[in-house]
């Protein structure tokens, strides 16, 4: 390897993305990961005979078109195996109405929501209207947050008249448009949205950017969908990573990266590695992909004077971010009701709304007649990380008996119907990803951090680059992947060459 490399830093999504599509560019690269395995959020652990999704469990951007589709056929790989979710979640509120069916089939949703939330109609046709500008807008692939001329005219070439009737709406808020429409008052109807919004955007409906929160809003129905991957998760990262090596990208597991020291005059980027030896080793390097919550910066650099000051004021002052707390657990198939669906939601109260997701039957996740079920809530990392061992160990103990009860009184189980289970929290999440505090799924989408307000994938750092899930345009496997096509675009650019993939 020549100091013209590229070194990307962590095997996440987004990193694995950026590093399998500049390899097949024929740049050379190297992908530092710390873990003995890539997936990060998006990876699996082994528990005997079940295989879990450590944390996403649902995949968007599979429809032709969409962004994983677009990387593996670029890359000459088929998706993995996977089939998508025609009823997408089932969402039970606590006042015990019956369960709202987040359908794939959109004539099917729009009769189940003109049931389940009268009145509310104009308010997904606007949702709907903005989706379709915000798409055919993302199409021509704008860049944003815009930080020079070339990032300018990658915007400003994806402008058309209609993208200004949604740029009135840049700092409006999901709540600003049940006002428009005048649903302000419908309490089902904004208790679901904010349950469902969440889970992407990180935020309540009156904190969601309304241009994003309108297309989550279309995320589950066609031509769009969510998609359910056979195996399991990492199967996602396995194609990526064998896309890597076989374009002669270099791929370092158990190598974490302890310094960073930019490039000045004609030496390179300086990376100081911990390797799988716990034995220190220097990488060098003409450009480096940070894939890191960017918070992550301010330790790494081997001198924090290396960062502009703004620069740096404006990583201190980043919103703080959400962790979670997750139960892995199996169960007897026979003992969940007929017809389970693969996503619930639960709106409960203590401990906090609670994210299902059941395997399929031969999904391979779990022996024949047996199912995982991992159920997901967000939780306060400053909370997690305050607690002593011994109050850590108690307050593990009855969040998971309180998730246990909370999920069997649904499902109808009985406590011994439990065949495995164990609880993760925000420091798990800090042990096994290497995020900071053990937070999760990146800054949240407020009007304040959203597209032109957010934090750029240029960095004012020469040959520095951002991407993951604080990144425009946000978190999933589907929008870390756009912020690494984003990402690999501006570098391609800064070398001479243009990079587009194809659509
Ligand atoms: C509970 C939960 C449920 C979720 N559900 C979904 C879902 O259903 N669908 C969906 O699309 N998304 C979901 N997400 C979000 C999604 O998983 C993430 O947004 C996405 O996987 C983040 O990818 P990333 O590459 O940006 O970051 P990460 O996955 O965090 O990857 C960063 C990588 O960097 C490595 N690393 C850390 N420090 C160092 C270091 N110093 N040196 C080298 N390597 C390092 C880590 O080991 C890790 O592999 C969920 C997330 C969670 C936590």
């Amino acid at each position: 390897m020549t100091n013209d490399q590229v070194i990307i830093i962590g095997g996440g999504i987004a990193g694995l993305t950026a590093a399998a599509l500049l390899a097949h560019e024929g740049l050379q690269v190297v992908l530092l990961e710390a873990h003995y395995q890539t997936g990060g959020c998006a990876g699996t652990f082994k528990r005997g005979q079940y295989i879990f999704d450590v944390g996403a469990t649902q995949v968007a951007g599979f429809e032709t078109g969409g962004i994983h589709e677009r990387i593996f056929r670029y890359l000459g790989y088929s998706l993995p195996s996977s089939e998508v979710l025609d009823l997408a979640c089932v969402v039970q509120l606590e006042d015990g109405s019956r369960p709202i069916h987040l359908w794939n089939d959109p004539e099917k949703w729009q009769a189940e929501r003109a049931e389940q939330f009268p009145g509310s109609e104009k308010f997904w046709r606007l949702c709907s209207q903005i989706h379709q500008i915000n798409w055919s807008f993302a199409k021509r692939e704008p860049v944003l947050p815009v930080r020079n001329l070339w990032d300018f005219r990658q915007f400003f070439q994806a402008l058309r008249p209609n993208t200004f009737l949604a740029g009135f709406l840049s700092n409006a808020t999901v709540m600003d448009l049940l006002r428009l429409c005048s649903c302000e008052k419908d309490l089902r109807l904004k208790k679901f949205l904010d349950l469902q919004i969440k889970l992407y955007s990180q935020e309540s409906i009156d904190r969601t950017a309304a241009l994003y929160g309108a297309t989550v809003l279309q995320m589950a129905q066609k031509p769009l969908g969510l998609w359910h991957l056979n195996g399991s998760m990492q199967k996602l990262s396995d194609i990526l990573e064998t896309s890597l090596t076989g374009d002669k990208g270099e791929l370092l597991l158990r190598h974490k990266v302890v310094g960073l020291s930019p490039k000045s005059r004609n030496k390179p980027w300086k990376v100081d590695v911990l390797d799988h030896n716990k034995k220190l080793k220097t990488l060098y390097g003409s450009d480096v992909i940070f894939t890191l919550p960017p918070q992550c910066l301010l330790q790494i650099f081997s001198n924090p004077s290396f960062l502009p000051l703004s620069y740096c004021d404006r990583l201190m002052n980043l919103p703080k971010g959400n962790g979670a707390v997750v139960l892995y657990g199996a169960i007897d198939r026979k003992k969940l009701p007929p017809h389970c669906p693969c996503h619930l939601q639960l709106d409960i109260n203590d401990p906090g709304s609670l994210f299902l997701s059941i395997s399929r039957e031969n999904d391979g996740r779990a022996p024949a007649g047996q199912a995982t079920l991992i159920a997901s809530l967000f939780a306060e990392v400053d909370f997690w990380n305050s607690l002593s061992s011994k109050e850590y160990q108690d307050k593990k103990q009855i969040f998971l008996d309180k998730m246990r009860k909370a999920i069997n009184a649904y499902l109808k189980i009985d406590c011994d119907a439990w065949l495995h289970i164990e609880l993760s929290t925000p420091r798990s999440f800090a042990k096994w990803t290497g995020r900071p505090l053990g937070i999760v799924g990146g800054l949240g989408q407020h009007p304040r951090n959203f597209g032109p307000y957010g934090l750029s994938s240029r960095t004012p750092i020469e040959g520095l680059w951002l991407c993951g899930d604080s990144i425009y345009p946000g978190e999933g496997t589907a929008g870390v992947s756009l912020s690494a096509l984003q990402s690999c675009r501006q570098l391609m650019k800064s070398r001479g060459k243009v990079f587009n993939l194809p659509f």
